[in-house]
């Protein structure tokens, strides 16, 4: 073990019965290489980036030489994917080494993803390939950039050793930091077998450690799941206010700190379409932009029926309060997702205004985007720099729809609309372009950076679209090709994890 100028790592999930993670280390690799350390994140957790990029922090990062204080664990867990139930998945190729507090006195996990063989890897080889880690890296940093709670990436290293997926690609080793890794399917994994005093524990685990404030309520664990579902229609709404599909919404891929985790085959749309996949294992939409929403709430009841033993001794009782507790998700998501619109568009509620016809009016835009296949990202950053007045600031959102008449009546409207609103136009586009980015990790730039990075050792496609995603509403005027969509020939249909 190697002696860190590191805090020490706190182990509070290790410190739950044995069955609920195997110990196993990390899997050595040959000859790791720093690809890219977060100093910004590196900072936040009160790490020494230095040290982490010297090479004892980089055999640390590639699970090679582990500090002394790391208690490396693969956690259990089950899940639904694709809506069928398998009762052990677990960490496959993931190890957690431990726990650090961050400058904000935040717990937040450090996880190797990629780390080699684990008792739940199956018939998978525990590796990750550099691309699709590549795209985790950068989702997470644009996320976080949108200012959406995301897990985040400290570094990532390339291991030297080839993995064999079609064809042998170049390995790599991202960690992951996580406010948590304890999912739906974490719960799943002891529900399903019949454990309730499991399924108690980790719900004890789960409220001390997100959310203190429902300890010592009358009815934690129906609080719990309320909390929970709320929490989770809070973070899609804003998933689709930026058209983030997550593209693998497994219930084992659904964290209950209420970030988004697990960035496989995701992707930001770039014509506005409810229907749109990009995900290759996806083959029937069941994941599509459109159906987060009700998959959420699918996967929060999963979670209750895990729950339904700890709600009450009488199932009929037990179910009504996860019923009710449910309803916390529509609740957070109805408002945060029409709000989010109406904000995007420009609108104040307040006195004078009808809150449903601001509804209709935005969802009027999204079919009329929708139809004419408008870039979403653009429309409403455009919409930002427009003034409804001025017929020139109009042309460039015109020219997002296949028939740019379509936008007109719809513009007049609006303008109408913005008329009741007492404020001046510099007051309004400063707000809805805080509101609505001019970047976000366009597919085909994902792309590029990952052949570049895969064909030719080439990063610095990467360290120009990060520069652009971790700050999405400036301008960044040098780089404004990356606002651009995908020419025809350009564009990217699936994303593989
Ligand atoms: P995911 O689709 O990334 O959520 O992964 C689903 C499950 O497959 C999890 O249990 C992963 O740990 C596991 N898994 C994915 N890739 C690998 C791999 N290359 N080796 C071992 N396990 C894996
Ligand atoms: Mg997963
Ligand atoms: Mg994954």
């Amino acid at each position: 073990p190697a002696a860190a100028p590191l805090p020490p790592f706190e182990h509070s999930y290790a410190g739950l019965p044995g069955h609920f993670y195997a110990e196993i280390p990390p899997t050595p690799v040959p000859e790791p290489y720093l690809l890219r350390l977060n100093r910004e994140l590196a900072d936040e957790l009160d790490l020494d980036a230095d040290w982490l990029a010297s090479p004892d922090g980089v055999a640390m990062l590639a699970g090679n030489r582990l500090p002394e204080t790391a208690r490396p664990i693969a956690m259990a867990y089950a899940g639904h994917q694709f809506g069928n139930f398998v009762p052990s998945l677990g960490d496959g190729r993931a190890i957690l080494l431990g726990e650090v507090i961050d400058r904000h006195g935040r717990r937040r996990d450090l996880q190797l993803k990629g780390s080699g063989r684990t008792p739940f890897s199956r018939s998978g080889d525990g590796r990750a390939v550099l691309g699709p880690v590549l795209r985790e890296y950068i989702l997470g940093e644009a996320m976080h950039g949108l200012g959406i709670p995301t897990t985040r990436a400290l570094g990532m290293v390339a291991t030297g050793e080839p993995v064999f997926r079609e064809r042998p690609e170049p390995g790599a080793i991202l960690t992951r930091v996580a406010a948590s890794h304890i999912r739906v399917g974490t719960f799943e994994y002891f529900a399903r077998r019949g454990d309730t005093d499991s399924v108690r524990t980790l719900a004890d685990y789960l409220i001390q450690r997100h959310y203190p404030e429902l300890a010592d309520g009358d009815d934690a664990y129906t609080e719990l799941l309320a909390a929970v579902a709320a929490q989770q229609g809070a973070l899609i709404a804003r998933w689709l206010l930026v058209g983030f599909i997550h593209g693998v919404m497994n219930t084992d891929n659904m964290a209950l700190s209420g970030e988004t985790i697990d960035y496989g085959p995701c992707a930001f749309m770039d014509a506005y379409d409810p229907n749109q996949v990009y995900s290759s294992i996806d083959r029937f939409g069941r994941y599509a932009y459109g159906q987060q929403p009700s998959i959420g709430l699918w996967n929060l009841t999963q979670l209750a029926n895990c729950l339904l033993p700890l709600l009450d001794a009488d199932m009929d009782t037990a179910k009504t309060k996860a019923r009710s507790a449910l309803d916390a998700y529509g609740k957070a998501f109805e408002p945060a997702y029409y709000g989010g619109l109406r904000a995007k568009i420009g609108l104040m509620d307040g006195t004078g205004t009808d809150t449903g016809a601001d509804d209709e009016l935005v969802t009027d835009l999204l079919g009329r985007m929708a139809q004419h296949r408008a870039d979403f990202t653009n429309t409403f950053r455009l919409l930002s720099d427009a003034s409804p007045e001025d017929p020139s600031t109009l042309e460039p959102i015109r020219s997002q729809f296949a028939e740019p008449s379509a936008f007109d009546d719809w513009a007049a409207q609006w303008r109408a609309r913005l008329a009741k609103q007492d404020e001046t136009d510099a007051e309004r586009r400063a707000r809805m372009r805080g509101l609505n980015p001019a970047y976000i990790p366009r597919n085909h730039r994902v792309q590029e950076v990952i052949e570049s990075a895969t064909d030719r050792g080439n990063l610095e496609p990467l360290e120009r679209l990060l520069a652009v995603v971790s700050r999405p509403f400036e301008d960044h005027l040098e780089l404004a090709e990356y606002r651009k969509p995908p020419a025809a020939h350009e564009v990217v249909h699936q994303t593989f994890c």
